[in-house]
């Protein structure tokens, strides 16, 4: 359902990228040659604290730049190169460009810099020794692990999450923070959120756009926040499209949020100039942004 409510939506707002239909893909070539040609781009979504609206992390959500194809969602090739078992490669390269451009934003921003860059795991990256890269990609970025906070796919199974928890318990020994991420849109096994040290949740955007006027939506996104804080989990809401969102959000106890409504996926450069005007309009009482 989640899926299908995010695949046919068409991004209106001016200079954003526009989402393409998600089942179509006639993608000529394949994900390692776009690595390879440098077609690979990403885009940062702020995350931000409801209360005060400061920014606490940016997701890094990748693009494909195709030379005859214009700018491509993921919807456009993830599943292809799922198919192809490139879904390693590609998390491989987003992780070690998103530490590269935390740096720099660190770099060019100073303590502006979000304190977190949020990066998202497949389930065939899961599966394997993701612990490895990551401790290599981190050793060659120079980027604290606990900056970095990793998104786990919803796909992934029990079967996988419970064979890669040596692996991600030992990221978490090093500092890295872990996401559940679309809570409520597949089937997350309970026993596993309760044994496991996952630090947060992101409520799946088909609730959170349901809530206001379908009372079960409205109930899962009770449920799995009252959940996640019974558990000691951090809960973000996700695809966040008006204030009224915003405020029931709050209202129910939800501390984070991400969504059009407060920032849309950007790439680096215009990120920087958003976090410096966001910065120099802090000391002026919250506004709802336009
Ligand atoms: P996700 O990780 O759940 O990312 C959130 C998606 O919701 C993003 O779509 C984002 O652009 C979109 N979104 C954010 N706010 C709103 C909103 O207010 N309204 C609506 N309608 N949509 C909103 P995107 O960038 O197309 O990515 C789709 C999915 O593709 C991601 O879902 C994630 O599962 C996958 N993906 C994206 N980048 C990567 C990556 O680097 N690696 C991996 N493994 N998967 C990725
Ligand atoms: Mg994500
Ligand atoms: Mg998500
Ligand atoms: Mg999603």
């Amino acid at each position: 359902r989640a899926k299908q409510a995010g695949g046919n939506q068409v991004e209106l707002a001016v200079g954003v990228e526009a989402d393409l239909p998600g089942d179509v893909e006639c993608v000529d070539r394949t994900v390692l040659q776009a690595v390879e040609h440098g077609e690979l781009r990403l885009y940062y979504q702020p995350i931000v604290r409801i209360s005060d609206r400061t920014v606490r992390s940016i997701e890094a959500l990748v693009r494909w730049q195709h030379p005859t194809m214009g700018l491509l969602a993921p919807a456009r090739f993830l599943p292809g190169a799922q198919r192809a078992g490139h879904l390693p490669a590609l998390d491989r390269w987003v992780l070690r460009q998103a530490c590269l451009d935390l740096a720099r934003l660190d770099a060019v921003l100073g303590d502006r810099s979000p304190e977190w860059v949020n990066v998202n795991l497949s389930a065939p990256t899961l599966a394997g020794p993701f612990d490895e890269m990551v401790e290599e990609i981190m050793a060659e970025t120079g980027l604290a692990p606990s900056r970095l906070r990793l998104e786990l796919a919803e796909e992934a199974d029990l079967q996988t999450l419970a064979a890669a928890r040596p692996r991600l318990e030992r990221l978490i020994a090093q500092g890295v923070w872990l996401t559940l991420d679309d809570m409520g849109a597949g089937s997350t096994n309970l026993r596993y959120l309760s044994t496991l040290a996952i630090h947060g949740i992101k409520i799946d955007r088909a609730f959170v756009s349901g809530m206001l006027h379908n009372p079960r939506d409205h109930a899962v996104v009770k449920l799995l926040t009252d959940l996640a804080h019974g558990l000691g989990m951090q809960v973000t809401g996700e695809g966040v499209e008006s204030a009224a969102e915003l405020t029931e959000l709050a209202r129910l106890g939800v501390v984070n949020a991400q969504g059009y409504h407060l920032a849309h996926p950007q790439p680096l450069a215009p990120l920087v100039e958003w976090l410096s005007v966001r910065r120099a309009s802090r000391d002026h009482p919250v506004r709802e942004p336009s």
